[in-house]
C-alpha cells in the first residue's frame, strides 16, 4: 500500500479479465483503490475462475471476490463475418440449432440462442441487437421463423447480444452453466455472487436453494422491466443490489435508467443493503487514458446519489488502462465526497431497532460534537450496514476477527475493516485493542474523540447495544 494514499469512501468493484489478471496489474489496481474483484462468468471457465481468484487471494486477503453469473444472455449466431443490416431490409430470425446441426443460413437469416422465441414474441415487438445498436421489428411469425424488418441498420458482428424488451421470456432461472458456476463459487470461498437478470422472488429462491447454507452474499442484478417492477419484493430477500445499467439501458428506455438508479439507491439505503452502480462508468477509458467529461460526471453523480460502490467492467477486464481507470474513479469519488454532507436515512435495517436508533444518534453526534470517526465492534456485521447508510463524512472502522466479514463489508461505503486475530471476548478489552489498532494504523491522534458502538457485544450475543464516546488519549498510552 502506498504511504499516505487516500482512498475514497465509495467502494470500487473492478472486473478482472485478460487486461488485468496479471498479478502485478492486480496489485496496482488494489493499490489504487479496488475493493472487490468481479469475475464475469460469461467469459470465464473454471480454470480462469480458479486462477484469478487464487491470484487475488495471494495478493490480498482483504479484497472481496465476486462471481457474476452469465444469466440468460441471448446471442446472435449463424455467421462468422460482420454483416451490414440496412434499414427496411427484411431479416428472418430463427432458433440456433447448435454447432453440429449444419444449419446453413443465407444472408437473409440470423440465428439466436433462444429456441422458443417464436412462441413468446408477438408482432410489432422489437428485437435489439448488440446493445440496441441494430434493431428489428417483428412483422410476422411463421412456425419457428420470425420475419422482421430492420428499423435501425448498422454493422452486426458475430456473437453479439440480443435483448427483447417488454416480452416475458420463459427462461429457467438458472442455466446449466449458472448452476455449475454458483456451486464453484460456494465451494471455493468467493465472497459475493451477483446473479444476473433477477426478475422476481422466484429467481432469488432458485439461486438461494442452489447456494445452500453459505456465508456468501447474494447481490441481485436488476436489469430488466420485471426486475424493476418487482424490486420491492426482491430487496428483502437479497444481501445487496446492482443497478445493471448495461442491459437495463436496452431492456428499458435509456432515459428511464438515471431515475431508476436513484430510486434503487434510495431503497437500498433505507434498509442498509449495499448498492452498486454498474456499466460504462468510464467506458472511453477502454481505449483512452483520459475519460470523457460526461463519464466523470456520471461517476460523480452516482456518488452523489449515494451508492455504496461503483463498478468498472470492460474498462478493467479488456481495456488498455485498467490501473488508470481505478485511479481515476478513486480521484473523482474523493472530490465529490469532500463536499458532500451526511444524509440521514429513515427506515429500519436488519439490526435491532435499538441499534438502528443508536446509529441515528451517531449521525447527530457527528454533527454536534467533533468526532474523528466511529469504531464498530459487532458480531454480525450488520451494525456497519445501519451506520454506513447515512453516508457519514467521518470514517467507520469496523473491527473483527472474521476476515470474510471484513471482505464482505468492504462493499459498504465509508467502512474500513481492520482484522484482529485475537480479539478478546471481553468488551472492554476488545475496545482497548480496537482503539490501539486504529491508532497504530495512523488513523487517530491522541487528542481525537471517537464513538464506539458495539452492536451485540462480543461475548454476549444477545441484542444489547452500547454507544460510548471516548477520548483516544484515555485509552492509548494509559
Ligand atoms: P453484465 O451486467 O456486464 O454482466 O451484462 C451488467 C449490466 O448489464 O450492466
Ligand atoms: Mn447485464
Amino acid at each position: 500500500m502506498l504511504k499516505g494514499k487516500i482512498f475514497c469512501k465509495t467502494k470500487i468493484v473492478a472486473t478482472i479479465g485478460p487486461a488485468s489478471w496479471d498479478k502485478n496489474i492486480l496489485k496496482d489496481m488494489i493499490t489504487q483503490g479496488m475493493d472487490v474483484a468481479r469475475i464475469n462468468a460469461s467469459f470465464a471457465d473454471f480454470d480462469e475462475l480458479k486462477r484469478v481468484s487464487q491470484n487475488i487471494r495471494e495478493i490480498s486477503p482483504r479484497v472481496g471476490i465476486m462471481l457474476d453469473t452469465m444469466g440468460h444472455k441471448i446471442r446472435v449466431t449463424g455467421f462468422n463475418e460482420e454483416r451490414k443490416l440496412i434499414e427496411k431490409e427484411k431479416i428472418i430470425v430463427v432458433p440456433d440449432k447448435g454447432e453440429n446441426s449444419n444449419q446453413n443460413l443465407d444472408n437473409n437469416h440470423i440465428a439466436i440462442t433462444y429456441p422458443t422465441l417464436h412462441q413468446d414474441i408477438s408482432r410489432n415487438a422489437h428485437i435489439l441487437l448488440d446493445d440496441g445498436l441494430v434493431s428489428l421489428k417483428v412483422i410476422d411469425i411463421k412456425g419457428e421463423e420470425i420475419l422482421c424488418e430492420v428499423v435501425q441498420g448498422g454493422i452486426l458482428r458475430p456473437k453479439k447480444t440480443v435483448n427483447i424488451p417488454n416480452t416475458n421470456l420463459k427462461f429457467p432461472s438458472l442455466s446449466k452453466k449458472d448452476k455449475l458456476d454458483i456451486k464453484y463459487a460456494v465451494e471455493n470461498g468467493f465472497d459475493f455472487i451477483s446473479a444476473s437478470f433477477i426478475r422476481d422472488i422466484h429467481d432469488i429462491a432458485m439461486v438461494r436453494k442452489l447456494m445452500g447454507k453459505t456465508h456468501i452474499k447474494l447481490i441481485a442484478k436488476i436489469e430488466d422491466r420485471e426486475g424493476v417492477d418487482n424490486f420491492d419484493q426482491i430487496l428483502p430477500l437479497v444481501d445487496g443490489v446492482m443497478v445493471a445499467r448495461g442491459d437495463m439501458g436496452v431492456e428499458l428506455p435509456l432515459e428511464d435508467v438515471p431515475v431508476i438508479q436513484k430510486q434503487i439507491i434510495f431503497k437500498c439505503r433505507s434498509v442498509g443493503k449495499p448498492v452498486i452502480v454498474a456499466t460504462q462508468m468510464l467506458e472511453s477509458m477502454r481505449k483512452s487514458v483520459r475519460p470523457t467529461r460526461a463519464e466523470v460526471s456520471d461517476v460523480a453523480n452516482a456518488v452523489m446519489d449515494g451508492c455504496d460502490a461503483l463498478m468498472l467492467s470492460a474498462e478493467t477486464s479488456t481495456g488498455e488502462f485498467p490501473v488508470e481507470a481505478v485511479k481515476t474513479m478513486n480521484k473523482i469519488a474523493i472530490k465529490v465526497e469532500d463536499v458532500l454532507r451526511p444524509q440521514r436515512v429513515q427506515g429500519y435495517t436488519q439490526v435491532s431497532i435499538e441499534t438502528d436508533e443508536l446509529c441515528n444518534c451517531i449521525f447527530d453526534l457527528a454533527n454536534s460534537i467533533y468526532l474523528k470517526g466511529v469504531i464498530v465492534l459487532s458480531q454480525s456485521g450488520k451494525t456497519s450496514q445501519s451506520l454506513a447508510r447515512h453516508r457519514l463524512t467521518i470514517p467507520i472502522w469496523e473491527i473483527g476477527n472474521d476476515i470474510v466479514r471484513i471482505r464482505q463489508n468492504s462493499l459498504l461505503r465509508g467502512v474500513k475493516g481492520f482484522y484482529i486475530n485475537d480479539l478478546p471476548d471481553d468488551r472492554d478489552k476488545a475496545v482497548l485493542k480496537s482503539v490501539e489498532c486504529v491508532y497504530s494504523h495512523g488513523e487517530l491522534d491522541l487528542n481525537d474523540k471517537i464513538a464506539i458502538i458495539s452492536g451485540s457485544s462480543i461475548k454476549n450475543r444477545s441484542y444489547n447495544s452500547i454507544l460510548e464516546i471516548v477520548n483516544v488519549s484515555d485509552i492509548v498510552g494509559s
